[in-house]
């Protein structure tokens, strides 16, 4: 069966615990009759992750970090494991974000292990990738792209019950209200699938990535890129804080 299309909100570090809450509620008050045609998830910051999993307990919001660290346990002062968000309730890790990556140094090999450990641990791994604004103007976003699903994912080995999801998110569309065109969002994933079959066998390239988009999405825009095909749910940042606007992203969808 197709899986549904996931809208996952990304809350960053923008709200404090009070809006983090309210937020929380207010999706749950509005998604109840949500229905299984759309999968909707929400990361907040850490710290309010135990709260919002309880405050979002018995509806079909699922809870999302959006971060991971690549070992169980240990002496990594800072950093959560996979088996501590499992404990909290995530369904999802967000990991590769460009702002971790721009911001933390965060590599490909470093993306790796997290990936690798959100598997293990039973966490979905929602891996972003993209190019800057100057890659794309050298003409090396292909280039890029590839690069970082190869690096990220060589030895990794997705199934069916395991099956990892790659987000599609030029990092000059992130924040910006400049969306990437959808057509050329299409043409992004298929060049992310080539990357794929090159890594895995056709059916495993096939049936075990879902792909994403993610980049200035809102209410306007979001049903242009969810095509359940090539394209199969969005992250939304800045308008998944405001309960109106991803209300509305969410419906539009739904
Ligand atoms: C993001 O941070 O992943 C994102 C998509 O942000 P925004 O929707 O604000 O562009």
């Amino acid at each position: 069966m197709a899986t549904p299309p996931l809208i996952l909100g990304n809350w960053k570090m923008n709200l404090n615990r009070k809006k983090t809450g309210d937020l929380a509620v207010g999706l749950k008050n509005s998604l109840h009759d949500l229905g299984s045609g759309v999968t909707v998830a929400v990361a907040p910051s850490m710290p309010y992750l135990d709260a919002v999993g309880k405050l979002i307990e018995g509806s079909p919001i699922k809870l999302a970090a959006q971060n991971i660290f690549w070992e169980p346990r240990g002496a990594y002062t800072g950093e959560v494991s996979g088996p501590m968000l499992l404990e909290l309730g995530c369904s999802y890790a967000i990991i590769g974000h460009s702002e971790r990556r721009i911001y933390l140094h965060e590599t490909d090999q470093i993306v790796r292990k997290k990936v690798r450990h959100a598997m293990d641990s039973g966490i979905t791994p929602v891996l972003c990738v993209g190019e800057t604004f100057e890659q794309r103007q050298q003409g090396n976003k292909d280039v890029v792209i590839m690069k970082q699903i190869q690096e990220a994912l060589t030895g990794i080995v997705p199934s069916e019950k395991a099956k990892i999801m790659i987000a599609y998110e030029p990092v000059w569309a992130i924040g910006t209200g400049q969306a990437c065109d959808p057509k050329e969002a299409r043409e992004t994933t298929e060049v992310i699938r080539s990357a794929l079959v090159d890594l895995y066998q056709q059916h495993i390239a096939d049936e075990n990535f879902i792909m994403m988009y993610g980049g200035s999405v809102d209410e306007s825009n979001v049903s242009s890129y969810v095509d359940n095909e090539s394209i199969c749910g969005v992250i939304v940042g800045g308008a998944s804080s405001v309960l109106e606007k991803f209300l509305g992203i969410i419906f539009a969808v739904a």
